[in-house]
């Protein structure tokens, strides 16, 4: 497109904004307004290449830099994160939407991964075996993997980012990430920080671009490894792309995640866990409750504590205090506006609609207000899409073996949540649900940054979950090194071990 703006977000390469070669641009939206606010670039495979070459001119200094400088690095810029993160809200609430205190929320889960990468110094420590044989000691250490490629998605343009590149530049790596087009900005001005805090420049590079930027980077010769998040279609082709040209790929897909509430539950706990979980950030959450499995027996009662918790919730812009705002783009809002119409016509209940919220805002919004459909067919679109947005199904079940089933039968494996107060269910719930990340009586489980993230099956493609231990061993590879020194006044050499071994 030819951009309507003059203001036009540039790559950022080599420490500062770069136009490239490119003159491709996309909009950059103010999904409140429902007007467009800014321009990004869309690199070319050539622009990516002058970035990775950035990245690539910049890794054997940062790679030898010692572990106290890179360390020093991360306390600064955390400093300078935890200092400004309520300009960066401001940032996040402009260009997707969610409510300032969403986007407080999403930062605050970003600053524990560069906390839990400030502990790189013990992380890289390695291991030591002395006298393995007589005379001979062997040692591992871990050692970075060199150019690193991180490609975002739209739904946390701050939170993504901060999953991979604080693991990856602390182990000593370089990074060229790819941010979603749709909020671009808050990845210009992350980079921007680490330049503030320190970064020597070309060590984290931002390209903005579609497709042509991420296949360029999936099949560049010089790209050591690939952390992606997005949808299930576009991760499986990221794996699949990215490993065929030898690289390391962790690609973490979409979610379809359920909540189980038992009959013993405390049902006014699990409404107000459904509402959050289903409408926080208007539902655009890969950990985002998008079904509530109800056992009959409290199906009806615990339906009416969440409809009239929703009859609470104010849609609107999120400058202005209000708990949900709008969609990231028209065209996804009127697809998730679509399942309406598909829940009606398999015969579901509308019980909650949100096409007729009158939000608090200008009119041109990407507006949907919080829906819940109640009895929700399990052949219907509605249960087995990924609806991304503020829709809640709810399915009802006979018991504990008929939602584990159902569970288990999805195609994805991100989170999921049971709600009882019977710890042997809980137990047996946690035992055998297909999932990757499980919450008992917490309705998103997101792991702390020193664990890892990730989920099971169509949620993840390679073997590398997020940030934590898992992230350390994915920016990070090993060596192994076996040692003897000649040591005369104690009698010399042994020829044993390793030689004959
Ligand atoms: P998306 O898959 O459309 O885009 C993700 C990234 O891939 C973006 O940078 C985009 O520019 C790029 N991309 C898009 N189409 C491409 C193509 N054809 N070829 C190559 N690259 C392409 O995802 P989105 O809409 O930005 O984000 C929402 C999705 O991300 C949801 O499915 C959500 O569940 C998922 N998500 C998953 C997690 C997780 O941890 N599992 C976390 C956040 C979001």
């Amino acid at each position: 497109m030819t951009s309507t703006t003059t203001d036009i977000l540039d790559h950022w390469v080599d420490g500062k904004p770069w136009a490239g070669e490119s003159d491709r641009v996309a909009p950059v939206f103010d999904p409140a307004l429902g007007t467009q606010q800014r321009a990004v670039r869309m690199a070319s495979a050539a622009d990516v290449g002058s970035a990775v070459a950035s990245a690539t001119a910049a890794l054997p200094a940062w790679r030898d830099a010692s572990v106290a400088t890179r360390s020093r690095f991360l306390l600064t810029f955390r400093e300078l994160l935890n200092a400004r993160k309520d300009e960066l809200a401001q940032i996040l609430t402009a260009e997707h939407g969610k409510v300032l205190s969403d986007a407080a929320g999403e930062i605050a889960r970003g600053l524990e991964v560069v906390e839990f990468a400030l502990s790189m110094p013990h992380l890289t420590k390695g291991e030591f075996s002395q006298n393995a044989s007589t005379g001979v000691d062997v040692y591992s250490v871990r050692e970075p993997v060199g150019v690193v490629g991180i490609i975002t998605p739209f739904n946390f343009p701050a939170m993504v980012p901060l999953w991979f590149f604080p693991i990856a530049i602390a182990a000593g790596n370089t990074v060229v990430l790819k941010p979603s087009e749709k909020d671009p900005s808050a990845s210009n001005w992350l980079a921007a920080l680490a330049i503030e805090a320190g970064l020597p420049a070309g060590v984290l590079n931002v390209v903005h671009g579609d497709k042509e930027a991420v296949d360029a980077l999936l099949v560049h010769p010089d790209v050591a490894a690939i952390s992606f998040v997005g949808s299930t279609p576009i991760a499986r082709y990221v794996y699949q792309t990215a490993a065929a040209h030898d690289k390391r790929v962790q690609a973490l897909g979409g979610a379809k995640n359920h909540m189980l509430v038992l009959p013993d539950a405390d049902l006014d706990l699990a409404a107000d866990a459904a509402v959050n979980a289903g409408f926080g950030s208007a539902g655009e959450r890969c950990m985002a409750v998008s079904v509530v499995l109800a056992v009959d027996s409290v199906a009806d009662e615990l339906v009416a504590k969440i409809a009239e918790r929703m009859g609470g919730l104010r849609t609107g812009d999120g400058r202005r205090g209000c708990d949900m705002g709008p969609l990231i783009t028209r065209a996804h809002r009127d697809t998730v506006a679509g399942y309406l119409d598909v829940a009606a016509r398999d015969g579901a209940d509308i019980v909650v609609d949100g096409r007729a919220v009158r939000p608090d805002g200008a009119a041109d919004g990407f507006w949907l207000g919080p829906t819940l459909i109640d009895n929700v067919p399990t052949g219907s679109q509605v249960y087995r899409d990924e609806i991304f947005g503020p829709v809640l199904s709810v399915v009802r079940v006979g018991g504990f073996e008929q939602g584990v089933e159902l569970i288990n039968a999805s195609p994805y494996g991100n989170g999921v949540a049971i709600f009882t107060n019977d710890g042997g269910a809980a137990r047996r719930f946690q035992r055998q649900v297909t999932v990757g990340m499980i919450g008992v009586n917490v309705p998103i489980p997101v792991p702390v940054a020193y664990h890892s993230f990730g989920g099971w099956k169509a949620s993840i493609f390679g073997d590398a979950k997020a940030y934590g231990p898992a992230g350390f061993a994915f920016f990070t590879r090993e060596k192994a090194v076996t040692s003897r020194w000649l040591d005369p006044s104690h009698g010399g050499i042994n020829l044993g071990f390793p030689q004959n071994s």
